[in-house]
């Protein structure tokens, strides 16, 4: 029997088990923060799912409703004293519902988009040509607003520019280094592609600062989190494939992201997700992520010198910790970089590593929620007068951006190998 007939909900059943209902997953749950109730927590969607295994309740629209009031963030999981995976049990329960129920259109037409490079490389060309016709430049900061509301779109929605040309198109394969130093496999994703493209130039001079041979596999795809968050696991294995083998072609040391959701996707969710369905991939998976690495993380390990790369101006910067590398105990290796870097003067914020609100489709399912939990963040970096907060995940960077608008700030939101770039691309 293919392991793909069996059940999503019988794969985590010994998972379900070990909740006490103890209720200890109610701290720091940003859905909880957003909604307030039972369903919403960790301990609630145990429940619901345990009830849906023993197919005593309806997979209604109402257990589906539940299953999306969730961030994929982690936090319960770092406070569950039994240890019960939640992420991974809303993640069987969205497909045990996409299966029963079908993908929603909304799920139907992401998976449409996120399988297609091509599809998407057009789609974002088009975006950046039409981009006025809908958005209009709000004036002093450099994001876009709708004209007029779409749906799943809010019209204060604050939404970076399309770049004009996607940063892989721009750079050979392979870039050579120097012998004896690393061969990096630089896995982009999708926002550093098509939207915030400094950051996957920051993280080449960066590199190539160090010698390493940096290698950029043209026929990448997105890593398929968007997929995840609506139960389209089918799609996520596709891709999951397609980056496999892409990521296979090269013999390389590390294969790096400045992306926490791509390195978190292919260092932990795709053996976890795609690796336990398919005893085939899942040798192939695990060796993947044994490679796979934070970029930030990598300079680190590499011993970059901040103090000769960054730019020397002096910048009061706080850093916000992405779910995806905090849920993988890349905490530390950032702030010492940022804390080394010249002119830098690092603020910690209150409940930095608390989650912004992004939560892959969440934002976009439940945008006034999504921007709840985000009210917080944004008032936490305001409170530390830093002028920059960086941190390492580009949908971060987007959802925060977002907030600091709505509120009025101007406090800028990088990249943290942005800033730890400065000084070399400023002597480019
Ligand atoms: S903390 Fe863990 S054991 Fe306790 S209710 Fe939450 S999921 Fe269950
Ligand atoms: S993963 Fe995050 S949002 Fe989801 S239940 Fe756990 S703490 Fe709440």
């Amino acid at each position: 029997m293919s392991d793909e007939t069996v059940d999503p909900l019988k794969r985590v059943e010994e998972q379900l088990k070990r909740c006490v209902k103890c209720g200890a997953c109610r701290q720091n749950c940003p859905a909880f923060t957003a909604f307030g109730r039972e369903p919403a927590v960790a301990r609630g969607k145990v429940a619901l799912a345990q009830h849906a295994l023993k197919n005593d309740i309806d997979l209604d629209d109402q257990t589906y409703l539940a299953m999306s009031k969730c961030l994929l963030c982690g936090s319960c999981v770092d406070k569950c004293p039994n240890d019960v995976p939640t992420d991974e049990i809303v993640i069987a329960a969205r497909e045990a519902l996409a299966k029963r129920r079908g993908l929603t259109t909304f799920h139907a037409a992401v998976g449409h988009v996120i399988k297609n490079r091509s599809r998407m490389k057009m789609g974002a060309w088009m975006a950046s040509l039409l981009g006025p016709l809908f958005f209009k430049k709000v004036p002093a900061t450099s994001g876009l607003r709708l004209r007029f509301p779409m749906p799943f779109m809010g019209n204060t929605r604050h939404i970076p520019a399309i770049a004009g040309k996607p940063f892989i198109d721009r750079h050979p394969e392979v870039i050579p280094g120097e012998p004896g130093k690393p061969r990096i496999v630089f896995f982009v994703g999708c926002m550093t592609n098509f939207v915030y493209t400094e950051i996957g130039e920051s993280a080449l001079a960066l590199f190539r600062h160090l010698g390493c041979t940096v290698i950029i596999p043209k026929d990448q795809q997105c890593c398929g989190l968007p997929g995840m968050s609506g139960g389209d696991i089918e799609t996520v294995r596709e891709l999951a494939e397609k980056n496999l083998a892409e990521m296979e072609r090269y013999e390389a040391d590390y294969v790096m992201s400045a992306c926490a959701t791509c390195s978190g996707a292919l260092h932990r969710l795709y053996p976890l997700v795609i690796g336990k369905r398919n005893p085939e991939l899942k040798i192939r998976l695990e060796a993947l992520a044994a490679k796979t690495v934070d970029a930030a993380q990598l300079l680190h390990k590499l011993g970059l010198d901040p103090a000769a790369t960054g730019g020397g101006e002096a910048l009061r910067v706080t850093y916000h910790d992405p779910c995806h590398l905090r849920t993988r105990g890349v905490t530390k290796q950032p702030r010492e970089l940022l804390k080394a870097a010249a002119g830098i003067d690092l603020a910690e914020m209150e409940g930095a590593d608390r989650c912004c609100g992004l939560g892959g489709t969440f934002n976009v399912y439940h945008y006034g929620s999504s921007m709840t939990i985000n009210n917080a963040k944004s008032d936490a970096i305001v409170a530390t007068g830093a002028e920059a907060v960086a941190t390492g995940c580009p949908g971060c960077m987007m959802q925060i951006s977002d907030g600091l608008k709505q509120h009025g700030s101007r406090v800028e939101v990088l990249h943290t190998l942005q800033l730890l770039a400065r000084g070399l691309r400023a002597k480019k």
